[in-house]
């Protein structure tokens, strides 16, 4: 497949290896799930987002400490790397790992020290997109957004809004959140219309000032939002196989990339969560072409739209677009 290999949609949580978290579990006390480490990290079979989250959050009573979390944030770079990744954005929530002893600002600082040790040991680009979560509250929302800004030069280059958009639909307490945070200078994307409905991309879009909206699958039920959403320039990031075991969409043959394409919006590719969907980013690139047919032309937009909207410096941009041809 033509186009660089660039991740701009996957979850640092979704990336904890089997045998990572038997360890962890071990040293931290913590039980093994009934079903094993392994059954209780990937997701076999399609479900709802609900679902797919619970998989996601098997991994986190095994990163509340600096040590857990430098470790899973190195070998989720390693790992990328050897998936033949050529840039990756790694996003996490940092909020769900805070413990009486394991402070907001030491979460971030170990993720930040995972990825240096990672961007070492491979030489590819990374930054880290920190994400807020729809479960916690407005104040929660600005306290990551300040790490967010203080963490900036160590790698933090973006926040985000995940969770489970099903439970928690509202966007207003995170506002003024997303505005603190593009008033820094930081990226802005966030989770929309992927359990909710195809007016959710407008309004993250109009609410929290994201051009990128992840998933946004739901989008391509209302032909004049899909209209709308290429007219306003939005990226959607779509991760195939994730957005099947969610639910989000019946198969790959209805999957609404073509659909966001053809209308003329940006799309980029992500893998989610690798371990939950037993698809890192060379399965989703095989997938586009040998699954769902996507010709040449639609791989090269998708490439570009991957350099356009990139949260990195222009300085990596540059580099990688120089790969790129
Ligand atoms: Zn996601």
């Amino acid at each position: 497949m033509i186009g660089l290999r660039m991740n701009l949609h996957t979850h640092l949580e979704g990336w904890v290896r089997p045998s990572t978290a038997a360890e962890l579990a071990i040293s931290a006390g913590v039980a093994e799930p009934a079903e094993g480490w392994d059954a209780a990290l990937r997701m076999r079979a399609s479900g709802t987002l609900t679902q797919y989250l619970a998989h996601v959050a098997a991994a986190y009573p095994v990163l509340g400490s600096h040590h857990a979390m430098v470790r899973v944030t190195r070998e989720a770079v390693e790992d990328a790397a050897s998936d033949g990744t050529a840039f990756l954005e790694l996003r996490a929530g940092p909020t769900t790992h805070v413990r009486d002893d394991f402070a907001l600002d030491d979460v971030v600082s170990a993720m930040c020290e995972g990825m240096t040790e990672g961007v070492a040991s491979t030489g590819m680009p990374v930054v880290l997109v920190l994400a807020m979560l729809r479960e916690f509250d407005e104040d929660a929302a600005m306290r990551l957004t300040r790490a967010a800004i203080r963490y900036r030069a160590d790698g933090v280059a973006a926040v985000d809004l995940a969770g489970d958009e099903q439970r928690f639909p509202d966007l207003e307490p995170f506002v003024r959140a997303f505005a603190t945070a593009r008033d820094a200078g930081l990226g802005a994307t966030a989770h929309a219309a992927e359990a909710g409905p195809a007016a959710a991309a407008r309004d993250a879009h109009g609410l929290l000032g994201v051009r990128r909206i992840g998933h946004g699958s739901r989008v391509a039920r209302d032909p004049r939002m899909l209209d709308w959403a290429a007219a306003t320039g939005l990226c959607f990031e779509v991760c195939p196989t994730s957005n099947v075991l969610t639910g989000a969409v019946p198969d790959l043959a209805a999957h609404p990339l073509r659909p966001m394409l053809a209308a003329g919006c940006a799309v980029v590719l992500g893998d989610d969560d690798p371990v939950t969907t037993n698809a890192p980013l060379s399965e989703e690139r095989r997938i586009l072409g040998d699954e769902m047919g996507l010709r040449t032309a639609e791989l090269a937009a998708m490439s570009a739209a991957a350099l356009d909207f990139a949260f990195c410096d222009e300085p990596t941009r540059e580099a990688l677009r120089a790969c790129a041809h």
